[in-house]
């Protein structure tokens, strides 16, 4: 086999808040495609670190009353305990705040400099006179130039999604004091992307290959059609106070975060490099046949696909060979929320006994290498762990290992037969986590455990333990069992480590852990059965998200304005009867084009039949079992087709089709007040 050199990064988190469960994403998706490719033999280094400069790390240490340097050194504290929890095998994390870091900046810069990439320019900018500094487009607030809302961030309106600069701002304050800030001039560091070196190279680059179709595509797009010059320079520095590295020959002026964080990448190799004797250069050098691939959120894809490239190769080093783009994660259908308690930290996931090893199978059964977003059901997350894990792949070794133990000392008959077999599933199922297609890899592999199950029922071997002339055929089906068993953990090592580490040392004796070469091979024996793997208590998920939930921001005693609706007072609210019901029956009514009739159990008051008009948004048979609100107080009105006892909650609007059924969070039953 050709041995292939790979350098790996994960995108640097940033130091000022924990990690949670959307970040895991992605060191998750990285760390088995490291793991796949070492399991492989392939010379494979995995490196990130904290990024760990910028404002809000600098004012969020102001608030705490400490340093910039103490709060970066207790996060990172955080982070890795954090990441080793979920089994994240970085061979370094490190911090940009290093001096391999800052050594490696300056030297990009020196050389951007010298082929006379770097221009200065003077900008107004918005300046807070109470804090003495200037404040990024985040820090400042005032009402949207095109709507109106209030509170909203300098570059982007929350409530109407419009764009713009901070300078349209309409009453802007500064969200670091308060006070009205001042426009004033200061000079910063361009990047010149205008150039047409630069807009050359990152056409040619961009669509040659190191990027996933989707994301070449959004390349084309922000790129434009040749003379279009649709990139503007990059705004490089940061004025002092900042929490960065200053600028070589500029005092009082700071890279700007996203300048270093990338070459954070670099830094942390160096830095693994210097403890165990690796050549650096033959990683980064310009003609390095060594593969550097980053795996990113495809949220950062501009500062990756086009700054980032573009610095390295006008710098004289070499560029990306790929970057794997991911999506992001929702919780339960939704976008993760304090309130709801799906903002899970990593920290209290671990804290709640779950088992990290779940989490990686279910993010590995969702990913397939593109960049659509993914979520976590929390039914279908125990459903899926429990019925494949427990139900489907455990459940062989717990019940043909006794067995084997009781009754030929552990020893398996000759299963050589089945090794070709086991070759040809691994040469399928390796280039699926190759190509990041973990879903299907996975898919395939619980087939395969299907397959095992079916035959073990069919053969029944606690049927065939019960008669001593049946030993034979009992050890033959056994030993087929916990070969197929030796083949499933192998294929799922990349993906549950630790639980295979341990299966491969003490079902089956081995010194070491698997690798992908053992399908080759197979056991001869097994120690006796020791539990390996517990199913996932609905309880611990309800826990779970109770302790995620935090406190809701207490709700503005005065009601909402707005300009078509007068506003109501808290008593005519409350007149209105809200429950939450549970959709029991649903069906279609003869002779009506809209309606669907509901019998809707509503808990303490009893069942209420609803005709509700979502006929046209709903199949009937979907509707079953699934929980909504209600009006329970309505009048009762006398239809064509029969009494309508109240009515069911649906969003809709006039420009966009369809009706939105409402529906509770987990936890809510039938009967309980909406308020
Ligand atoms: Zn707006």
């Amino acid at each position: 086999m050709n041995l292939r050199k790979i350098l790996v990064t994960s995108a640097l988190p940033y130091a000022n808040g924990a990690i949670h469960l959307g970040h895991l994403v992605e060191y998750i998706q990285t760390d088995l495609w490291v793991r796949f490719q070492k399991m492989q033999g392939h010379e494979c280094w995995y490196v990130c670190a904290d990024d760990t400069h910028g404002t809000p790390i600098m004012l969020r240490a102001q608030a705490e009353g400490i340093t910039p340097e103490a709060l970066i050194e207790r996060v990172s504290v955080e982070h890795r305990r954090d990441f080793a929890g979920f089994h994240i095998a970085f061979d370094n994390y490190y911090s940009t705040h290093s001096e391999e870091t800052r050594t490696q900046a300056e030297e990009i810069y020196a050389r951007l400099k010298q082929a006379g990439l770097i221009e200065i320019r003077a900008i107004e900018q918005y300046y807070d006179p109470v804090k003495a500094m200037f404040l990024p487009d985040r820090f400042i607030k005032g009402e949207c130039p095109k709507c109106g809302a209030a509170d909203q961030y300098g570059d982007n309106c929350e409530a109407c999604g419009a764009a713009y600069a901070p300078t349209d701002l309409k009453n802007p304050v500064s969200a670091v004091s308060g006070a009205k800030p001042e426009l004033r001039q200061s000079e910063h560091y361009f990047f010149k992307l205008s150039d047409p070196h630069c807009q050359t190279f990152l056409r040619e680059w961009t669509q040659g290959g190191p990027l996933q179709t989707e994301a070449a595509n959004k390349m084309q797009e922000w790129l434009g059609e040749l003379g279009d010059n649709r990139l503007t320079d990059w705004d490089i520095s940061r004025d002092a106070p900042y929490f960065g590295f200053e600028i070589p020959d500029a005092p009082g002026k700071y890279f700007y975060v996203w300048l270093d964080a990338p070459v954070g990448y670099m830094g942390s190799f160096r830095n693994l490099c210097t403890r165990t004797g690796l050549d650096f250069d033959s990683f980064w050098n310009k003609d390095s046949q060594a593969e550097l691939i980053h795996f990113i959120g495809k949220d950062i894809l501009y500062f990756h696909a086009l700054f980032w490239p573009a610095m390295l190769s006008h710098a004289g080093y070499r560029t990306p060979t790929q970057i794997f783009a991911h999506g992001f994660l929702t919780v339960d259908g939704a976008k993760m929320s304090k309130s709801r308690g799906t903002f899970i930290t990593a920290e209290s996931y671990l804290a709640q006994g779950l088992n990290p090893e779940w989490l990686r199978y279910y993010f590995a059964a969702k990913l397939n290498g593109s960049m659509e977003d993914i979520d976590l059901n929390m039914n279908d997350f125990t459903a899926r762990v429990n019925s494949d894990l427990i139900g489907k792949y455990i459940n062989i070794a717990s019940r043909c290992t006794g067995f084997l133990t009781k009754y030929f000392e552990g020893r398996l008959a000759d299963v050589q037969n089945e090794i070709p077999r086991a070759i040809e599933h691994g040469a399928r199922i390796a280039p699926l986590f190759e190509s990041r297609d973990t879903a299907r890899a996975l898919r395939e592999i619980m087939a395969l455990a299907d397959q095992l199950n079916g035959d073990i029922a069919t053969a029944a071997p606690w049927v065939l333990a019960k008669d001593d002339t049946q030993r034979e055929a009992l050890q033959a089906i056994c030993s087929r069992a916990l070969h197929g068993f030796w083949v499933l953990s192998i294929l799922l090592s990349p993906v549950m480590p630790v639980l295979t580490s341990r299966i491969a040392r003490t079902l089956f004796g081995l010194p070491r852990d698997f690798l992908w070469n053992d399908l080759a091979t197979a056991p001869d024996t097994v120690l006796p059965y020791q539990h390996l793997m517990a199913r996932i208590d609905p309880e611990q998920i309800t826990a779970l998200l109770t302790a995620n939930r935090q406190n809701l921001p207490t709700p503005s005693q005065e009601p909402a304005m707005t300009e078509t609706t007068s506003a109501i007072s808290i008593d005519d609210f409350s007149k209105i009867d809200l429950r939450i019901a549970r959709i029991a029956e649903a069906a279609h009514v003869e002779g009506a084009d809209k309606l669907l009739k509901l019998t809707l159990d509503v808990g303490e008051l009893g069942t209420k039949q609803v005709f509700a008009g979502i006929k046209s948004a709903y199949d009937p048979a979907t509707l079953v079992g699934r929980l909504t609100v209600m009006v329970a107080n309505l009048a009762p009105r006398k239809m064509k087709f029969g009494m309508s006892e109240g009515m069911v909650l649906a969003a809709s609007a006039s420009e966009v089709p369809g009706l939105f059924l409402l529906s509770p969070d987990t936890g809510a039953t039938p009967g309980m007040k909406v308020k």
